[in-house]
């Protein structure tokens, strides 16, 4: 994992969006996963603010993600989207990503070979996004941010703060949209919880930490980054190009 220097954090939004759009093109170009690589239509990076101070992160893209390269636009995206409208806020003023950045065949569970190689990507999102407040929709994500086995079902609607990557962030843990969808108390309890969002939002990025320590750099990650840039160095002379993320307007 790659961390973010004292002047990253400075860095103006502008500025962290281009960086955000080195990642984007990583992504694109990514073969960590061979299955995923060989199977996927689109990479869903994600979508929306690139400098949002609430990000949602989910489990992964579905068939309608794959196909349109957008997370969220099915019908838990859609219910999504009331329930932010509910408290205010607009989907264009969130970001939303997921754990993996492509499908899993016929929609099956992450394996967790698969969150790791995306891991880096999210870490990278959340820091240079600089998201205040970060809602784990379901289980996969949650105990994945909070590296812990615990369920949602034991944490929804508790926020806690964090340390990702190099950002400490505000953790606020609620069902997955696409669970809710189907089990009408899951959906009270989970409209419950976004009524407590713009609270959280309110109370600012949590203190952050020093970064005037060099980041500990593991030597896997840095094999991962050669390969990386490698392929998007091959990518960038074979076509087809990887589609930018502005022709897109992902973000
Ligand atoms: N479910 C997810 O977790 N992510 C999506 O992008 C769509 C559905």
């Amino acid at each position: 994992m790659q961390g973010v220097s004292a002047q990253e954090r400075e860095t103006p939004a502008a500025e962290r969006r281009e960086a955000l759009k080195e990642v984007y093109a990583r992504t694109q170009a990514c073969v960590r996963c061979d299955e995923l690589a060989a199977t996927r239509k689109t990479v869903v990076f994600g979508a929306g603010n690139a400098d949002a101070e609430l990000m949602f992160v989910g489990e992964a893209p579905g068939a309608s993600e794959d196909e349109q390269g957008v997370p969220f636009v099915g019908r838990a995206g859609k219910l999504l989207e009331t329930l932010l409208g509910e408290i205010g806020i607009a989907r264009s003023e969130v970001f939303i990503c997921n754990v993996l950045k492509c499908r899993p065949p016929g929609n099956r569970d992450p394996q967790p070979i698969e969150i790791e190689h995306c891991h880096e990507y999210l870490l990278r999102q959340v820091e240079l996004i600089q998201p205040t407040v970060i809602c784990s929709l379901g289980n996969f994500s949650t105990k994945l941010l909070r590296d812990d086995p615990t369920g949602i079902t034991r944490l929804h609607g508790q926020p806690q703060v964090l340390t990702l990557g190099r950002r400490a962030v505000r953790l606020y843990p609620i069902f997955h949209p696409a669970a809710a969808l189907y089990t009408p108390r899951m959906l009270e309890t989970l409209r419950e919880d976004f009524t407590r969002l713009p609270e959280l939002l309110a109370q600012g990025a949590p203190e952050q930490p020093d970064l005037s320590e060099p980041p500990e750099v593991d030597p896997r990650d840095l094999a991962d980054a050669r390969a990386d840039i490698e392929s998007v160095d091959r990518a960038a002379t074979s076509p087809p190009e990887p589609a930018e993320a502005d022709q897109l307007g992902l973000f």
